[in-house]
């Protein structure tokens, strides 16, 4: 986790987000919205303030968000969860993540298999940890991974498969067949599903399907959300778990050491953003297909091959057709040659997997329209 040089590295979010502030470009870089969510969201946080919510909540959340968080899984996916015993809160679905694999691996003979390229924190929790990295690669155009690839990775030494659905960087949605897989492949080698599913709301074509409604998952997952991207409040760090109790449990022991609690006004906050009618949660996932399609569409009149994304915040795009033989280089030089920010996918893979990704891009689709029309301007003179 440290550079060559023994200083802390930056995450790469850190790095882009600092780039486009110095160069004044277009921060399609780090992936958070550049509006506002729900107004009666951001007043039900005003309104805990007020009311004096400003002390430790419980240690595993209060029970307006944990009853919320139930009463949404229910709704949405027809699970049914005791908010007392199947519910935690979290400071955002990093410390879910960061909780979970601490709480669930014991030292390098637990392997834990990640999809790759993955998010940035997976293999460095992985690491913190002690457990051993396993991954299986999700290559374009479909960023699915191969059925034959994904069950050689998994063996009894599996402790854990994470999954992260919507994905990010790449945009993709697991095909059914991928989930009754890793399922399936869970069962038979005893391993516990961690599943990621902070974009469920920001889907472009079929609704949603948790892995945790899977029979054979369903006792042997946890669910990880964040209000961050439904309700556009990344500052916020509201996240969750969801699944069995001993589960839970073991995550809470570890959790209570971490950040104990945290952000009580915005919990009732979330709360209220969790009941909002189906009408809002189908409005973000018809805002943000119809900025994937602004982005996409720039981004392939300025030359770049654009792997159209099911979900999430994001959109691949490769930059060789444009003459990039490095995506890192590309990206560095890009505020520079067009007054935009993106991220290089090798960001988000280990070392030695590098060549796959070497020229793809990471783009954020999170932007107003009007912002993600100028980027296409500003890409298109790269040609
Ligand atoms: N997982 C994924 C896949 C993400 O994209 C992000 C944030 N971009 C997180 C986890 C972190 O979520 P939070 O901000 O709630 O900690
Ligand atoms: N999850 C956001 C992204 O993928 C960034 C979060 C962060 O900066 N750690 O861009």
């Amino acid at each position: 986790l440290l550079g060559s040089d023994g200083s802390i590295a930056a995450t790469i979010f850190a790095e882009m987000s600092a780039l486009a502030a110095r160069t004044g470009a277009i921060n399609l870089g780090q992936g958070f919205p550049d509006e506002d969510g729900p107004a009666e969201v951001l007043e039900a946080a005003r309104r805990a303030i007020a009311d004096g919510l400003n002390q430790y909540p419980p240690g595993r959340g209060m029970p307006v968000l944990l009853e919320a968080i139930a009463a949404h899984q229910q709704r949405f996916y027809g699970l049914t969860l005791d908010p007392a015993t199947q519910v935690i809160v979290t400071a955002g679905a990093t410390e879910a993540l960061a909780a979970s694999l601490l709480a669930l691996v014991e030292g390098p003979d637990d392997e834990v298999v990640v999809f790759e390229p993955y998010y940035d924190s997976y293999a460095a929790c992985v690491a913190l940890a002690g457990a051993t990295l396993r991954t299986v690669p999700l290559r374009a155009p479909s960023f699915q991974p191969d059925l034959d690839e994904l069950a050689a990775a998994v063996t009894d030494r599996t402790r854990v498969i994470l999954v992260n659905d919507p994905h990010n960087p790449t945009g993709a949605v697991f095909s059914a067949e991928v989930r009754a897989e890793i399922a399936r492949l869970a069962e038979r080698h005893d391993a516990i599903i961690l599943t990621d599913e902070v974009y469920e709301h920001l889907v472009f074509d079929e609704p949603h399907v948790p892995i945790a409604t899977l029979p054979e998952a369903r006792d042997r997952t946890l669910t990880i959300s964040s209000g961050g991207k439904t309700f556009r409040t990344t500052g916020w760090k509201i996240g969750w778990i969801t699944g069995p109790a001993d589960l839970i449990t073991a995550v809470l022991t570890v959790k209570q050491y971490l950040t104990y609690v945290n952000g009580s006004p915005f919990q009732p906050a979330i709360a209220v953003g969790l009941g909002l009618p189906d009408a809002f949660f189908r409005g973000i996932a018809d805002d943000m297909r119809g900025k994937k399609d602004v982005l996409g569409a720039g981004l392939r009149a300025a030359g770049f091959e654009v792997f159209d994304p099911q979900g999430s915040y994001f959109t691949v795009a490769d930059a060789a057709p444009l003459g990039a033989a490095d995506a890192a280089e590309f990206c560095r030089s890009l505020p520079e040659r067009a007054g935009v920010v993106g991220v290089p996918l090798t960001a988000f893979v280990t070392a030695e997997h590098r060549a796959p990704y070497a020229t793809l891009v990471r783009f954020a689709a999170c932007k107003r329209v009007e912002v993600l029309e100028e980027a296409a301007t500003r890409l298109a003179g790269l040609q």
